[in-house]
Order: C-alpha cells, then structure tokens, then sequence
C-alpha cells in the first residue's frame, strides 16, 4: 500500500527536483559571489598600484628630476675658472644673488648653500645667525662634500635639523668639480618639505586612504599634513618586504595594504596606504547587490517549487475524482485529451458493470446482481420482500414447440414482468433457467403481492403466435425478518413448491 503511496507521489519528486535546483543555484551563487568579490579586490590593488605609479611618476619623480637638472646646470656653472671663489669669497653680496635668482627657479627650494671646499660659504637667503651665537661651521653639514668623498652625482642627505631654521630638512647636493677634476666645493638645494607636501593634497585618491613619502627607514619625507613629516610610519618589517620597484604589501598588524613605487635616488618610496577594511567594505557594497538579486531569485524558486507542489496536487486530486465521477469541464489541448480518455474509459467501465450484470436473453438483472443486492439489503438491514417465480410447466413448451420457442417465452414473461416493476423502480433478476427472482424494497407485502398478481395475470391472459401455446407461472412471496439468506430463500421456495403442488399458476406466502 505504502509503497504504491509512493510510487503515485508527485511531492517527492517535485521536493527533489526543486531541492536540487535550490542547492545547485546557492552554490552557483556563492562561487560566483567569492570569485566576484576576490575579482573586485584584485581590481582595486590594480586601480591602487596605478595611482602610486602615476603619483610617484608624474608628480614626485619629476619634481625631483626638475631640482636634480637645475642642480647640475649650476654645479657646471660655478666648476669654470674661478666661479666658485668669486661668488662665495671675493664678492658674496653678488654671489649671494646669484644663489637667488637660481632659488627662484624652483618653488620646492626653500634656500640655496654654496661652500668651498674650505668651508666658506654663502647660503641664500641669506640668515644672520643669531645674536651671540658662533658662526656654523658648514664642514658638519651633511650635505658638505669632503675631497674623499666626492662623487659627480647628486645626493639627498637623511631628514636633518636645519641650523638656521631649526626644522627638519632634506637637501639634495652635488660636488663642484673643475674640468680639471678638481674639487672646488658643494652645491646644495634645501628642500621645501612643507610646499611640496601641500601639493600632494590636491591628489584624489581612488579610495579612501593616504598618501605619503617615506625613506629607506620607514620616515616620512613628504605628507599632505606636516605634522607627520620625519614621523616613522612603516615599520622595519614592511620596508624590507619592499623589495621590487613597485607593488604592494600587506601588513596584518595594522591591517593596512600598502602600495608602493620606490625610487634609487633619492632612496625614496612613494606610498599610498589603504586600510584592508576600506577595500573589504568597498568590495561588500559592490558584490551586495548581485547577493540581494541571488536571495530574490531563490525565494522565486522556492515560491515556485510550492506553488508546483500544491498545483500537481490539485490535478491530481481532479483526475482522481473525473475518474471516479466521469464528469469532466471542458478543457484545452492535453487536458481535453486526458477527459475523453476519462469519458471513454467510465463508459467502457458502465458497459462492463451493465454486462457483468445483465442477462442477456432477458434483459432482466442476472443472478450476480441479485446476489450482491440481495447481500447489500441484508447488510443495512432494510426490509424488504423477496419473491421467486417459475414458470409452469416449461420443459413441456421447449418439447412441443422447440428450444428456441422456449427462449422466446422466456423473453416475453421477463418483458411482461419488467414492464409492471420498473415504473415502481423495483427489479426483476433471473434466478436460474426459468425462474426469476423479485427484491421489493418495502415492508408493504401485500404491495409487493398485487404487483407480482398483476405480472401473472399479464402472463396468464397473453396469447401466443404459437397455436395452442399458454403459459403460467407460479410464485412464493416471503418477507425479510433478519434470518439468515438460506432460510429466507427456503421459506420462499417452500411457498413456491406448496404453489406447484395446489395446481400451479397462483402465488403464495410463506407461512
Ligand atoms: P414445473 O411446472 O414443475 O416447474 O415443471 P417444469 O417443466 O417447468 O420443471 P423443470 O424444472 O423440470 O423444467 C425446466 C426446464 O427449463 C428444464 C430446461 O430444459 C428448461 N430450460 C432451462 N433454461 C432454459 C433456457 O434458457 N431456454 C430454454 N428454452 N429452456 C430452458
Ligand atoms: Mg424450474
Ligand atoms: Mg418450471
């Protein structure tokens, strides 16, 4: 039973399929989430790297080349004859705005040193030290070059405390050397940290985050704020992770990328600093959407998939009851189809059932019907009569006047009787060979007795096409009283045989 239960279930097969498609849909969402959003991250260390590129390239290097030009152009200048000496010795008012105009030149330079290799030197603007105190000694200067120490190229020293105006400074130097190759004293720019560092202010960011120049030792040089300038903002650990010309690190104990583009000289990085919970946040509010669009698309299915359940249920349970009913509405297509097979297969059914219960040489129910009637009456325990007729005298009519004649009276007492019980809705069955059988459902027995008189008198005054032919039957008639069926029917019977036995052609009750 179960198992049939199972076999005509629609549920489970929906439930599946539907499960099935929910879960391969919530992994196809998920990988395409992760991998969106792991392609959204890789995106923005790409747009990131670039704008450090750009940054470090367009702005800070080229600031850096301009200075770096400039500085050998008048490296050159003062190598010939005796530029040097003139300028810084024999006539510094001169020399002093010579340095000038060559400070004008470069808005990053807050001031121009030139020294001999003696340590006279003339520094413009020019600063008055202060009252009382001695005159600097330029040979401790960083940027001042030693004879061992001459190189062509220039330097950048390490961020330093500018004697004059006791600030951080970087400067950039290069050695004064003759055509001859002789040392003749140091160029050297003083930079202007604070005026280059303002500019970088004017950069937009691609997200959120800061940007920032740091030395070889993690030490901001340039910063949007100045407040930060000389401040060690990376540490140890991540300036030695940075090891190609440019790219970007992580570092997980302050949960920071970093992007970077180093220079060689000066021994500089640009950095542009991003926290890892900006970019995640980025890469959340971007991927959300898509991940709203995937929880809508379930819940479409899931709606789907109970819609489809309840739906199947529901044309089950209307074939089942057109099956059972054989009423169908009209419908299209598949659905019409699917009600003329019901139509057809209820008709055949009712063909089947009227044959199964049918005589056919009389038209009368047959003893089938009669048993199951008889049966169903008894089971609901209704009253009702029961009346058994047989006609007279027939192995004598099928003698004189043939088999076939016999069937044709058969016939003929069925019709009379069906004609005089079917207006009262009452059946009459054929119980054997030539006996019929009579089920009145009614306690009213003289009832049921005028209507099988009626029936026999009908038969008694017939005339038949066969000459001489007449035919009779006789009837017992006996009422139900909750005794099993063989007693009934013996009761019945017995009523029947005293009938025959009194001269046939009458009806008689049980006792
Ligand atoms: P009684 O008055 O005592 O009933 O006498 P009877 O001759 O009718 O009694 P019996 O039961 O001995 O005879 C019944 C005969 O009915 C026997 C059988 O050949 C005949 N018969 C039974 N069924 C059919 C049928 O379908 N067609 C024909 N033609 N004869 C049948
Ligand atoms: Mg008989
Ligand atoms: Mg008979």
């Amino acid at each position: 039973m179960s198992l049939h239960s199972k076999k005509l279930s629609f549920t489970t097969p929906i439930l599946v399929s539907f499960s099935g498609i929910l879960i391969a849909f919530i992994l196809i969402a998920v990988f395409i989430t992760l991998t969106q959003r792991k392609d959204f991250v890789e995106d923005y260390h790409n747009i990131n790297r670039n704008f450090t590129h750009n940054l470090a390239v367009n702005y800070t290097e080229s600031i850096l080349r301009e200075n770096d030009y400039i500085l050998g152009r008048a490296a050159t200048y003062f190598s010939r004859n005796d530029k040097l000496d003139e300028t810084v010795n024999v006539d510094p008012e001169k020399g002093v705005q010579v340095l000038m105009q060559l400070q004008n030149l470069m808005p990053t330079v807050s001031s121009v040193s030139l020294a001999d290799s003696q340590g006279h030197y003339l520094r413009a603007p020019d600063v008055l030290p202060a009252d009382g105190s001695e005159a600097v000694d330029v040979r401790t200067r960083p940027w001042f070059i030693r004879q061992a120490e001459a190189s062509i190229f220039s330097h950048y020293t390490s961020p330093y405390m500018d004697y004059f105006l006791h600030q951080p400074t970087v400067t950039i130097f290069k050695p004064v050397i003759s055509p001859e190759g002789k040392l003749k004293g140091t160029l050297a720019f003083h930079l202007d940290l604070t005026v280059m560092g303002y500019t970088l202010r004017q950069m937009v960011a691609p997200v959120q985050g800061e940007f920032f120049v740091v030395d070889r030792d993690g030490k901001v040089v340039l910063h949007p704020d100045t407040g930060a300038l000389f401040k060690q903002y990376l540490s140890e650990d991540v300036m030695s992770r940075m090891t190609s010309g440019e790219g970007h690190v992580f570092d997980g104990k302050t949960g920071f990328w970093y992007y970077y583009y180093s220079f060689t000289n000066p021994d500089w990085f640009v950095i542009y600093r991003v926290a890892d919970s900006t970019l995640k946040d980025i890469t959340r509010h971007e991927t959300n959407i898509v991940s709203w669009g995937f929880a809508l698309a379930a819940i479409v299915i899931i709606l789907f998939g109970l819609y489809l359940r309840h739906a199947s249920r529901t044309v089950l349970m209307n074939i089942i009851h057109a099956i059972k009913t054989g009423e169908v509405n009209s419908a299209p297509r598949l659905e019409s189809t699917l009600s003329k097979t019901i139509l057809t297969n209820k008709e055949r059914e009712r063909d089947y059932v009227r044959q199964a219960t049918v005589d056919a040489l009389t038209g009368c129910k047959n003893r089938r019907a009669f048993d199951s009637d008889i049966a169903a009456l008894m089971q609901e325990h209704q009253h009702f009569a029961l009346a058994l007729v047989d006609i007279d005298n027939f192995k004598s009519i099928n003698d004189t006047w043939g088999h076939l004649s016999g069937d044709i009276v058969l016939r003929n007492v069925a019709r009379e009787g069906i004609q005089v019980m079917q207006p009262e809705h009452i059946s009459v069955y054929r119980y054997g060979g030539e006996e019929f059988a009579i089920l009145f459902p009614t306690d009213h027995l003289d009832a049921a007795f005028r209507l099988v008189e009626t029936w026999r008198l009908q038969v008694a005054e017939r005339t038949w096409r066969e000459e001489g032919l007449q035919v009779t039957f006789s009837a017992g008639l006996g009422e139900w009283h909750f005794e099993p069926l063989e007693q009934l029917i013996g009761s019945v019977d017995e009523a029947l045989y005293k009938a025959k036995q009194q001269g046939k052609n009458r009806i008689l009750r049980t006792s």
